[in-house]
């Protein structure tokens, strides 16, 4: 794939074109309206507790004994022009890569989904590994949550990539969401005036 965007686009940006894409629209080819800096993909909720325990926790609910865990992992793929911050990147003595996405809720989201996938598909590119799972950490019930990623899964990560630096190439912008009940609260109502 290959694109002509200055910046490269961030798993952030991939969460909110599955939320609407015309977030990402606005955020990439209106400057002026919301900047964004390269570094806001870092902008989580601060999980440094749970990377503290990480330390001391086992891989039991992994299903595995031994293995090296990595922290605030970044990466930037040239290839796909995408970069992430993973929270944590788990191999085990086998040689298998494990993304490990921290949340503070109960259950995992929707959207937590095509997140896993993302960081499955730059690890693969920049580490010349094959991603099968991944795991969401879900933080109040100390529960690593198996998040199996499919060749499906990751196709559809490569699917939206290309589609987004389509439609910032382009500077087109794209159908609102059909899930109107979301533009109520939406930092970007006020300049979308069709919904
Ligand atoms: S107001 Fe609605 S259509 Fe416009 S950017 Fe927000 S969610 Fe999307």
């Amino acid at each position: 794939m290959t694109n002509n965007l200055e910046r490269p686009l961030i798993v952030e940006d991939l969460k909110q074109y599955t939320y609407c894409r015309r977030i990402v629209y606005y955020q990439r080819c209106t400057p002026g309206i919301r900047p964004r800096t390269f570094s806001m993909d870092a902008g989580k909720e601060d999980h440094l507790e749970a990377r503290q325990n990480a330390r001391r926790r086992s891989f039991v609910q992994m299903g595995f004994e031994q293995g090296r865990r990595e922290f605030d992992v970044d990466i930037i793929a040239a290839d796909l022009n995408l970069h992430g911050k993973l929270d944590e990147v788990v191999t085990t003595d086998t040689g298998e890569v494990i993304p490990v996405e921290y949340k503070g809720t109960n259950k995992v989201a929707a959207n937590h989904k095509i997140q896993v996938a993302a960081y499955a598909v730059l690890l693969e590119s920049a580490r010349g590994v094959t991603v099968k799972r991944a795991y969401v950490y879900l933080i109040p019930l100390r529960k690593a949550q198996l998040m199996p990623v499919k060749p499906e899964d990751k196709a559809h990560v490569r699917g939206l990539l290309a589609e987004m630096a389509q439609m910032v190439a382009g500077e087109t912008m794209p159908p609102p969401t059909s899930v109107r009940s979301r533009c109520a609260g939406c930092e970007f109502r006020r300049f979308c005036n069709d919904v």
